[in-house]
């Protein structure tokens, strides 16, 4: 182990086992640093779409709010690339089959909705069109006959969430990058025009002096933040999953809906899976505050709500056992949109989290690998700024207020 690296990257999910990959693949001297064993939070527990269409969460809330949405459009382009690009260059362990992607209008408010949704979209130079009842059938006869109308995006689909983010570190690790799990960052200091990272690994601290810190860290990103004298405000939010028992293929598209929360998609092996937001309960400590470590507690309104939603869509799901629900914990801004930069007021500290982060896991990783090798990247990441929350953001003194 030794004690200088060009860059740490704290997080071993799908972000930054990305990450470590591009900047590996690079040149870039990198350890990666993950405190628990790679993959064991977000990134492993989620339904795994790669999504490209705006979401439900982006759209429930009037065209403004989508408009907004849809900006982040050239992040979704790039991530259906790269999801492509990855795929060929690592191969099947990550999973990946983008068939396309539907989202369904069951109300004649949603199909409103739909056609505005993919005008929008389209503007944005997204391949998406809406299709009527009659096309969406043909296209998927398995959808509930309540389908009037479902805009279809060729690109979508899904890649292994239990798979990805491991398979990423591997081929990390093999084009050079230092992958150090059970490594739970302790301290990230300032050190001279360095920052030194002191981390816990089997009980005893490892330290190093890097140019760059990056935390790919999801909902610990504002913690982390914090000790680097910035602001990150995220929140974390539990949601709901459930996997059904394996069946005969039955749809190889993404199904989403324009008017509910809802993601389902068919494993390789036949499971379905739904999800789509639905909220589930954080746990927390005897002082009242979140327990980020604990694995949250499901809603049982929330789960028969998710299978409602699901069978409503495609009824044939009705007669399948489910195996498993659980609960995942991921983070979104105030404004839902990603957090993608620098960390205000912490020289050489970078972040990424927020909203979509496995569907953009790697675009946030591509564009963060620029932004840290000194080169401007290739997408405009201002919009996404974390310093955009608030006039101080960025100081300690900010910091101290949140906490
Ligand atoms: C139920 C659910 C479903 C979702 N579905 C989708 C979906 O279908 N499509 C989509 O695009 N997104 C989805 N998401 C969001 C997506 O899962 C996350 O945005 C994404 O996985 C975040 O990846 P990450 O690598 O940034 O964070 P994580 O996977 O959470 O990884 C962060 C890592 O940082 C490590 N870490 C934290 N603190 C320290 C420390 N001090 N030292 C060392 N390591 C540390 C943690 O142990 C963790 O492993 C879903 C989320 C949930 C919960």
């Amino acid at each position: 182990m030794k004690s200088r690296y060009d860059v740490v990257v704290i997080g071993g999910g799908l972000l930054g086992g990305s990450l470590a990959l591009g900047l590996a693949r690079d040149d870039v001297d990198v350890l990666l640093l993950e405190r628990d064993q790679i993959n064991q939070h977000a990134s492993g527990r989620n339904a795994g779409s790669l999504h490209f269409q705006l979401e439900y969460r982006m759209i429930e809330r009037g065209i403004e709010a989508a408009r907004r949405a849809a900006e982040a459009i050239p992040l979704h382009l790039e991530a259906a690339r790269l999801w492509q690009e990855l795929s060929a260059s690592i191969g099947p362990s990550l999973g990946v089959s983008q068939h396309g992607g539907l989202m369904l209008a069951t109300a004649v408010e949603d199909v409103r909705r739909l056609e505005a949704k993919a005008e929008l979209e389209q503007s944005w130079g997204l391949d998406v069109k809406v299709l009527d009842s009659a096309q969406a059938h043909d296209l998927a006869p398995y959808l509930s006959d309540s389908v009037l109308a479902a805009s279809f995006c060729p690109t979508e689909g899904k890649a292994n969430a239990r798979t990805s983010a491991p398979a990423l570190c591997r081929a990390a690790v093999q084009a050079g990058a230092t992958v150090l799990s059970r490594a739970g960052v302790t301290s990230i200091e300032r050190h001279g025009s360095r920052w030194r990272v002191v981390a816990e690994h089997e009980g005893d601290a490892v330290v190093v002096e890097t140019d760059a810190v990056v935390l790919a860290a999801g909902v610990w990103c504002s913690e982390l933040a914090e000790m680097m004298g910035s602001y990150v405000p995220v929140e974390p939010v539990a949601l709901t999953m459930s996997v059904t028992a394996r069946t005969a293929p039955l749809t190889p598209y993404l199904i989403q809906h324009a008017g509910a929360r809802l993601s389902l998609k068919q494993s390789v092996e036949g499971n379905v899976l739904i999800g789509g937001g639905w909220p589930a309960q954080v746990t927390t400590l005897p002082n009242g505050s979140i327990d980020l470590r604990g694995r949250g507690q499901l809603l049982a309104d929330s789960v028969a709500g998710n299978a409602a939603a699901a069978m409503n869509a495609v009824p044939a799901v009705a007669d399948l056992p489910v195996l498993r629900t659980w609960v995942g914990t991921t983070t979104l801004a105030p404004d839902q949109l990603p957090v993608v930069g620098p960390l205000p007021g912490a020289p050489g500290g970078f972040v990424a989290t927020g909203g979509s982060a496995f569907t953009l896991g790697p675009v946030f990783a591509e564009l963060l690998g620029e932004l840290v090798q000194g080169r401007a990247p290739r997408l405009d990441l201002r919009s996404y700024a974390a310093d955009r929350f608030s006039g101080t953001a960025g100081t300690t003194e900010r910091a101290a207020q949140h906490a």
